[in-house]
């Protein structure tokens, strides 16, 4: 039985990557700095699964941004308008590579970024790739040649892992009328046929191609695609060993094609569909050995070796042991990196780090259960298996997890619970009333620039060296600030800027009942964005407010509106790691009760508007179309319980980053927030005509400006772009702000964009 991982984190244990992109993208270290902090993480992760004892480790799962666009680079696709980064001439790939990701403002270029979404449903995102009608693809990168030789000059034999063509060109998104991208696939598969050349010649054995879009509804051609690309790849590379690996969900449909193509090894995720696993075994056929996902690459629960064990068990009977590999469910790259760094203690109780595991952890778990599962387990896996069966045993009884008045509080929810008093064209005139607002008002999703110092605040005080009042008086200076700033750019509806907040998440969690921390558990999130998921361990409530001081001091201080800002109960589950012990369903109206408690006590300080953000609610959707309206009823019932426990007059706003609506439009509506505001410059408002279409009711604020750049946009771009909007939806209910909060960008570049969009909003208003 082989051990196999399908992708180590790459961030580092301490976040080396970001510190040294960052550090690097500010001009503060050189570009060689930065190459030696990628090694250095490429050898770690290589060292310590080889240690741990996986036969098949991973290279070329280490990206300086995103596998996607590594991905873009190696077979060149590259868009047009990053031709002249290439000209200019004291550039390198890897500021090619950065342009590409991030937008590019140099001398006299100023080309955007390319576009982002997330991956299938979690909360990583990828750089979306770019196609043409003609598009042509040459190898302009041999990253993954390189860092499978860079392994093996270490000694370390790897297995390097590419995105299979078919995913990839189905993850990409064509830029011009006329054509479907998968038809590019006879351009694209030569460069997959050089590389592969390319490895062969250096003795390669093993190439993984991810081929997520198997779990997903496939149209026809895209089946044809399949079988056209892996039976080329087989008359070309007969000996040569495919891993075709499938994660976050069930083949179904899928199945018969997947088993039928010509590669060397399968591999499914057991965690999301466990009950597959009859039928592929069922399907496969003798030449194909399966690689079965069990331990938990998206959760940081230790692993059931009972559970995995007779799975194992069932797979081996009917396969043999040569043909069944042992493996985590998915890419490690969704899981922290080491739960050795949480010290036992304040942050994380020693009773509950015993049920964890996180990636390096669930490593050694791969290779404990392939010992596990043979003949003679040595004393030490035994003592292991003892160790993590009074782990499950401990956890299922635990009275730190159940909590009677939650269990009877949900329980007791009612129909008039999940709805507003008024309809919404009557609560519009009653807030239009009290609020008063312009056309186009001008409004932020939030945050504003959490800088160093801020940051530093935070940790001083965390550290102990600021007391609370002290820490409170710097963050009082920063908000008051940030108002005065809104109310001198002109910005109708203010925020407090979110200082006091380190992760829109991690805030709630901290406050709230049945949630823990770590203090390194980061994930990569996009780029060197990281997120530290917090861990809902147990029956959720909120023992008190969590941010009337900081909304009711920033109102204080003025006499615009201030708004109220929450993280809604979908986004808060989705972006931590849950319980696996109960259904996600019963989790969020926990919360979403928790989040309603917050609501009330807001509009009782006298926060007028308040923003319940929702950007999680399309992650959360199940891959598979089937299991969208069961998913929609109940997440958009627990936004509704958050919202609906307030006057007419007071206005609820939610935020949306990065979605697409038109599929979701009639839910996105029945969720009946009096303001949505979303994502849309970077789609040139495109969004909007899921909206248009619909006759979306309420008001929207479609995104003028892509906050995930620093480049600063001028007033007639976001004119433009309001001027598109205007086409679709009616002027009355429209409102004017960026894409998504501010919290990663500086200053400068904050305080240059908003006057050029408060302008904008101004010069839209003169032409109605
Ligand atoms: N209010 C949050 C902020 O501005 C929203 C962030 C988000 O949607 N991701 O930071
Ligand atoms: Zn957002």
């Amino acid at each position: 039985m082989l051990t196999n991982n399908l992708g180590y984190p790459r961030i580092g244990s301490n976040r080396e990557l970001k510190k040294a992109c960052e550090q690097y993208w500010s001009g503060k270290a050189p570009i060689e700095s930065l190459v030696q902090a990628g090694a250095a993480i490429r050898a770690n992760n290589w060292a310590l699964q080889k240690k741990a004892g996986v036969d098949l480790i991973p290279s070329n799962d280490f990206s300086f941004y995103d596998q996607v666009l590594d991905l873009s680079l190696t077979v060149g696709a590259i868009p047009k308008r990053y031709h002249a980064v290439i000209l200019n001439n004291a550039n390198t790939e890897l500021d090619l590579y950065f342009a590409m990701a991030r937008g590019y403002q140099k001398d006299d270029l100023d080309i955007t970024a390319m576009e982002m979404t997330k991956w299938f449903d979690t909360n990583y995102h990828y750089i979306v790739p770019e196609f043409q009608r003609d598009q042509t693809f040459k190898l302009f990168s041999t990253k993954v040649i390189d860092e499978y030789n860079e392994a093996k000059r270490m000694g370390i034999k790897t297995k390097p892992v590419v995105i299979g063509p078919v995913s990839y060109l189905l993850l990409g998104k064509e830029k011009e009328e006329g054509f479907h991208r998968i038809s590019l696939i006879r351009n694209l598969l030569p460069v997959y046929l050089e590389i592969l050349t390319a490895l062969t010649e250096q003795h390669v054995e093993w190439v993984q191609f991810d081929e997520p879009f198997l779990v997903l509804d496939l149209e026809p051609q895209e089946r044809e695609a399949y079988i056209y690309v892996y039976g080329e790849i087989k008359k070309r590379f007969p000996r040569l060993k495919i891993l075709l690996t499938t994660y976050f969900e069930g083949l179904k449909d899928n199945l018969e094609l997947a088993a039928s193509l010509p590669v060397a090894a399968l591999h499914i995720d057991l965690l999301r569909a466990p009950e597959q696993l009859e039928d592929v075994l069922e399907a496969i056929p003798d030449h194909l050995s399966l690689s079965l996902g069990i331990v938990d690459g998206r959760n940081i629960w230790k692993n059931d070796f009972d559970h995995s064990l007779a799975q194992v068990k069932t797979a081996v009977a009917r396969l043999g042991d040569k043909r069944v590999f042992i493996s985590p469910s998915c890419s490690l790259i969704h899981s922290p990196c080491d739960l050795d760094l949480e010290s036992n203690g304040e942050v994380l109780s020693p009773e509950i780090k015993q049920w964890m595991a996180f990636a390096k952890q669930k490593v050694d778990e791969v290779v404990h259960l392939r010992e596990l599962a043979g003949t003679e387990p040595s004393a030490a896996a035994l003592a292991k298996a003892a160790e993590n069966r009074s782990a499950a045993e401990s956890r299922k009884v635990s009275p730190l997890i159940h909590d009677e008045l939650v269990k009877q509080r949900v329980a007791g929810v009612r129909r008039k619970d999940e709805h507003r008093a008024s309809v919404y064209p009557v609560r519009k005139v009653a807030q239009q009333e009290v609020l008063n607002l312009p056309l186009f008002p001008t409004t932020t999703i939030g945050s504003f620039p959490q800088t160093a110092a801020v940051r530093s605040w935070r940790t001083k005080y965390k550290k102990g060296l600021l007391s609370l009042a002290e820490y409170d008086a710097l963050i009082e200076k920063e908000t008051e600030e940030t108002i005065r700033f809104q109310e001198e750019t002109g910005i109708d509806v203010l925020v407090h800027g979110e200082f006091e907040r380190n992760d829109m998440v991690e805030y709630f969690g901290e406050q709230l009942a049945g949630f823990v921390f770590t203090t390194n558990g980061w994930v990569q999130s996009y780029g060197s964005r990281c997120v530290k998921p917090p861990i809902i361990f147990g029956d959720v409530s909120r023992p008190a407010a969590m941010t009337v001081r900081w909304s009711s001091y920033a109102q204080s201080l003025t006499h615009k509106w201030v708004k109220g800002m929450l993280t809604g109960p979908v986004t808060i589950l989705q972006w931590s790691f849950v319980r696996n012990d109960q259904p996600g369903a019963l989790t969020c109206k926990q919360i979403a009760l928790a989040i309603r408690d917050e609501v009330s006590d807001l509009e009782k300080a006298g926060i007028r508007i308040i923003q319940i953000d929702e950007p999680a609610i399309r992650e959360g959707l199940p891959l598979r179309k089937s299991g969208w309206p069961q998913y929609l009823e109940w997440a958009v019932q627990a936004f509704r319980i958050s919202a609906s426990g307030v006057a007419d007059e007071t206005q609820i706003h939610t935020h949306m980053c990065y979605a697409e609506f038109n599929d979701i439009i009639k839910h996105i509506a029945d969720m009946d927030a009096d303001v949505i505001t979303i994502e849309c410059s970077r789609s040139q408002m495109e969004l909007l005509d899921a909206f248009a279409d619909f006759n979306y009711p309420n008001e929207i604020g479609p995104g003028v400006y892509d906050i995930h750049s620093p480049r600063v946009p001028a007033k007639e771009e976001m004119i433009a772009l309001l001027h598109k909007a205007r086409a679709v939806i009616p002027t009355a209910q429209l409102w004017v702000n960026p894409d998504c909060g501010l919290k990663t960008r500086h200053w400068d570049e904050t305080k240059k964009a908003l006057l050029e969009m408060v302008e904008a909003a101004k010069e839209l208003r003169l032409s109605v």
